[in-house]
């Protein structure tokens, strides 16, 4: 998944965006964090360039979820859209499933399986971190 211009958006069509650059790392995220913030007992995650990563229509609300990171939404419709960490200043996760095309980005692990919900079951070979899987988080 190099080369290929990837579309998506909120729920509502308020906000679309366009990654215009490779996305590496996608995974999926079973942090509490993640939960609250979406609602969904596990969220993929892909990493891209900040730059890479163009607003077509509408703009990002934010909301610091912690000193460090901030996490992107629609504020129409409450759809999770991005996570800014401060440690990573150059880059920037979306999430996966908002993509129109979700299945050209299929995760290839899973992190923070130590807040994994019992009930939330891993069917995959895929591997599985504790933590973060890189060393930025
Ligand atoms: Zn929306
Ligand atoms: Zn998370």
């Amino acid at each position: 998944m190099e080369d290929v211009v990837l579309e998506g958006g909120c729920l509502c069509g308020a906000v679309r965006y366009r990654i215009d650059g490779p996305v590496r790392n996608p995974c999926f995220c079973h942090c509490a964090s993640c939960r609250r913030a979406t609602g969904a007992p596990m969220v993929p995650w892909g990493t891209c360039a900040r730059e890479a990563l163009q607003l077509v229509r509408g703009r990002l609300s934010e909301f610091r979820s912690s000193a460090e990171v901030s996490r992107g939404f629609c504020a129409r419709c409450g759809t999770s859209l991005t996570y800014r960490h401060a440690a990573r200043a150059g880059e920037i996760d979306v999430t996966l499933s908002t993509l129109d095309d979700p299945t050209l980005l299929p995760p290839r692990m899973h992190v923070w399986v130590a807040d994994r919900l019992p009930w939330m079951l891993i069917g995959d070979d895929l591997p599985q971190h504790p933590a973060s899987g890189t060393p930025a988080g």
